[in-house]
């Protein structure tokens, strides 16, 4: 032990997020856990006491890669502990869940281990790690990690933003055979109303404007309202559109199976929601749809969105595909490059198979070889670039509402977001920040627009309803 640790010292904790936004939630809320214990948040890990990398499963080789990460970590590590100071480093998150024992057994650089359900435990684990290191918390815990987590304070709210996340669901039932979620986040949960509202209502008082409601399967939402009884995801939607002050909401990600009347007529009625929705179809062909379990079929998808589209006709959709699943046809690619020509996105992930030991694919018949794979991956990709370039060329010229956040890179630049969810840069005063102003958009890049000021100040309905938007963010 060296000299230092018997003196006060303060306490700074560094969150790595890989993945979704719901990692990036989890990373805020382990920040937060650890903030109600002392430590500040720091932005570099050479500056951190305590890493924590909150890992994601998803994509092929995750746990190598976080593995490698660890190699950096140990140099760190070494180097804190050359200078007298001792750095905790922790793994969490999915690969966390699914590697568990096997991380401290190939890391001896990790103190702890701690799965998507138990990180409310992180200050015992911790205390538990400096005594012997090595320690590998992933139940699912009985206990609601929710109903212990600390809520941040008003300050690091702020620091956060004008927009922010709240988990409302977590984990999956689906069981789609390419998926590991089933497997590393567990049942599908739901969180009361009244614990989403407490919370959102918070964020509000703190300065948020804009709220993403999330979940593996955030439209599957069933949480216990006041009432006593399940609400739907629409019924919570409205009930946080009555909070003062919320002038935006989303939710993310959908699953179509889940896409209810009731959800449907939330996008017709309610003004707070924006008119942007992430909804994954993964393949345009019914086949490979039903070897992977998605339980709907290409034309369902189709006659979803057409009900999607009268309710609120401006909507822009977003969605994930998949291509090179195992058996996937000639036929079969064309039926998802002919579904996303006649859809139009506004914007898509685009990922090529792979496959997740412990799921039904990895085990399937038809694996297809990796230059096919990259072949289809590249040409779908371009089509979903056109559209992508296509629906923001589509806002030139228009007046869309705009949410300002910050100042942009340029002198005299603010960036906010449009109700579809492209960054949009003006020339405009920083008082600007935290208000919803009309602005005519004058230039359009894939990922961002230009535009002008219409008038300043002051907030507005999204009022500018297109009709009929096909593609892109
Ligand atoms: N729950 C969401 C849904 O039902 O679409 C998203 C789950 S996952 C976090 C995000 C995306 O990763 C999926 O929609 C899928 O496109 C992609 N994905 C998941 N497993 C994959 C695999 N084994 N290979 C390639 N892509 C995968
Ligand atoms: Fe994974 Fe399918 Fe569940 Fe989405 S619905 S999390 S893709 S199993």
């Amino acid at each position: 032990m060296s000299e230092t640790d018997t003196k006060p010292q303060p306490k700074a904790v560094y969150v790595k997020s890989y993945g979704c936004q719901m990692n990036v939630y989890d990373s805020q809320r382990m920040a937060d856990v650890m903030g109600a214990e002392g430590y500040r948040e720091v932005a570099t890990p050479e500056e951190a006491d305590l890493i924590l990398l909150n890992t994601c499963h998803i994509r092929e080789r995750a746990a190598e890669k976080v593995y490698s990460e660890l190699g950096r970590m140990r140099v760190l590590k070494d180097e804190a502990k050359a200078l007298g100071r001792e750095v905790l480093v922790g793994v969490a998150g999915c690969v966390a869940q699914a590697e568990g024992e096997e991380i401290v057994k190939r890391a001896k650089v990790v103190d702890l281990v701690v799965g998507p359900q138990s990180y409310h435990r992180l200050p015992d684990l911790i205390a538990r790690a400096r005594a012997k290191p090595g320690v590998v918390d992933t139940e699912f815990p009985v206990e609601d990690k929710f109903k212990v987590l600390p809520a941040a304070s008003e300050a690091k709210t702020r620091s956060r933003g004008l927009t922010a996340f709240v988990t409302v669901q977590e984990g999956c039932d689906k069981f789609c055979t390419f998926c590991v979620v089933p497997y590393t986040r567990g049942a599908e949960v739901s969180r009361p109303v009244a614990q989403v509202v407490a919370e959102a209502a918070k964020l509000v008082e703190a300065g948020v404007r804009e709220i993403t409601l999330l979940g593996q399967n955030v439209n599957a939402y069933h949480g216990i309202g006041p009432d006593g009884v399940e609400w739907t995801l629409a019924k919570l939607l409205y009930r946080l559109a009555e909070i003062p002050g919320v002038a935006r909401l989303r939710y993310t990600t959908s699953h179509p199976r889940e896409m209810t009347d009731d959800l449907i007529e939330a996008h017709r009625d309610l003004d707070t929601l924006m008119p942007y929705l992430h909804l994954p179809v993964q393949s345009g062909s019914t086949a490979v749809l039903k070897r992977m379990n998605r339980k709907h079929s290409r034309d369902d998808y189709f006659r979803l969105v057409d009900r999607i589209r009268q309710a609120r006709p401006d909507i822009a959709l977003s969605s994930d595909f998949i291509v090179g699943f195992p058996g996937e046809t000639d036929a079969d690619f064309a039926d998802t490059m002919d579904l996303v020509r006649q859809i139009g996105f506004a914007s898509a992930y685009t990922f090529s198979y792979s496959q997740r030991p412990g799921t039904p694919g990895a085990e399937m018949d038809g694996q297809l070889g990796e230059p096919l794979k990259t072949a289809r991956l590249h040409e779908l990709q371009a089509l979903i670039t056109a559209q992508q370039h296509a629906f923001q060329a589509s806002l030139v010229g228009r007046v869309v509402d705009v949410l300002f956040e910050k100042a942009g890179r340029k002198p005299g630049q603010m960036v906010g977001r449009s109700p579809y969810l492209s960054p949009v840069q003006v020339i405009g005063p920083s008082s600007l920040a935290g208000t919803i102003v009309p602005v005519r958009i004058t230039g359009a890049k894939t990922n961002s627009l230009d535009g002008d000021l219409v008038e300043a100040g002051g907030d507005r309905r999204e009022s500018d309803h297109m009709m009929a938007v096909h593609a892109a963010e």
